[in-house]
């Protein structure tokens, strides 16, 4: 089965177009249906991508260089405003798609609700999948406005995939009483945020698929996205917490919700194209042993 026909657009930095031989096959998820504050992520990927090439290829942190990695680009899915069922479907085909020729989906947000088909086409192929999901809220309201599929709900649909032991949240720092008090599968936020090593541990061996909703970062770090939540993390936080995963046996990954209309600096598609670059290198080590002992 061929992929999903998608809209072309300019790669991001050193994609490659052809997904044949890719390890990592980026595409892009223009949808906001279902944003409740403010929406704009349909316009993510595409910012996402124009910024890339103010990136080195080069990571100092994780020390490789995209250059060594074979990913491909496919532009972004064509899923049609207004239609949450369509925009779904059509996610879910795609990731599915790439799953089965033992590639390894990543999406380039658009809303957090698009997680939820991204990581059910993982779920069908990993049966012991875990889930990290790096995010202000815990997205778990059973429904909003009456809708139980929204970016607001994603990871309580995603919970009635996986058992709760299987998902960890990190970086909440709103949500409800019960959010706080009641919800199984969540770390509460400290300043400190946790450690990495604390992260990789509670990940070890099994099948990773890393969610990053933009806004567990501070507002101060990425003002454009749709549901600003002040409080949040500094940017090599998030990026050591990725870093550390890196040996982890990924399987999945997006970063989802950026806004960029609500950033005129470009400063937040800057963040979300370096969180991108750091994914695909981090989620592409496989027994490097180098990589294992820098995070030591
Ligand atoms: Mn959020
Ligand atoms: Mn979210």
């Amino acid at each position: 089965m061929p992929l999903p026909e998608t809209l072309r657009t300019t790669p991001f930095i050193g994609a490659r177009s052809d997904s044949a031989g890719a390890r990592v096959v980026l595409f892009g998820c223009p949808f906001d249906g279902t944003v409740s504050f403010r929406p704009g992520a349909r316009f993510g990927p595409a910012a996402i991508r124009a910024v890339s090439d103010v990136l080195e290829t080069y990571c100092p942190v994780l020390r490789r260089d995209l250059e060594d990695v074979a990913y491909a680009d496919m532009g972004d899915l064509p899923l049609p405003p207004g239609d949450t069922a369509a925009a779904l479907n059509l996610t879910h085909r795609m990731a599915a798609q790439v799953l089965s020729t033992g590639q390894m989906p990543a999406a380039l947000g658009g809303e957090h609700l698009l997680t939820l088909p991204l990581v059910r086409a993982a779920s069908e192929v990993f049966k012991d999948l875990v889930v990290v999901q790096f995010d202000a809220h815990f997205d778990m309201r059973n429904q909003y406005l009456g809708v139980e599929l929204s970016h607001a709900t994603v990871m309580r649909r995603i919970g009635e995939l996986l058992p709760p032991s299987r998902i960890l949240q990190v970086g909440q720092r709103s949500g409800t009483r019960e959010d706080f008090e009641k919800t199984e599968f969540r770390e509460r936020y400290s300043p400190q945020g946790r450690s990495a090593a604390d992260i990789q541990r509670w990940v070890g061996d099994r099948p990773l698929y890393v969610t990053v909703d933009l806004d567990v970062l501070d507002p101060s770090v990425v003002p454009g996205i749709g549901t600003p939540e002040p409080g949040g993390v500094d940017f090599a936080t998030l990026q050591t917490w990725l870093a550390g995963l890196a040996g982890c046996r990924w399987v999945g990954w997006d970063v989802m919700e950026l806004s960029p209309h609500h950033d005129p600096t470009q400063i937040s598609s800057v963040v979300a194209a370096k969180i991108v670059r750091t994914m695909i290198l981090a989620s592409t080590v496989v027994g490097d042993e180098s990589v294992r002992a820098l995070k030591q």
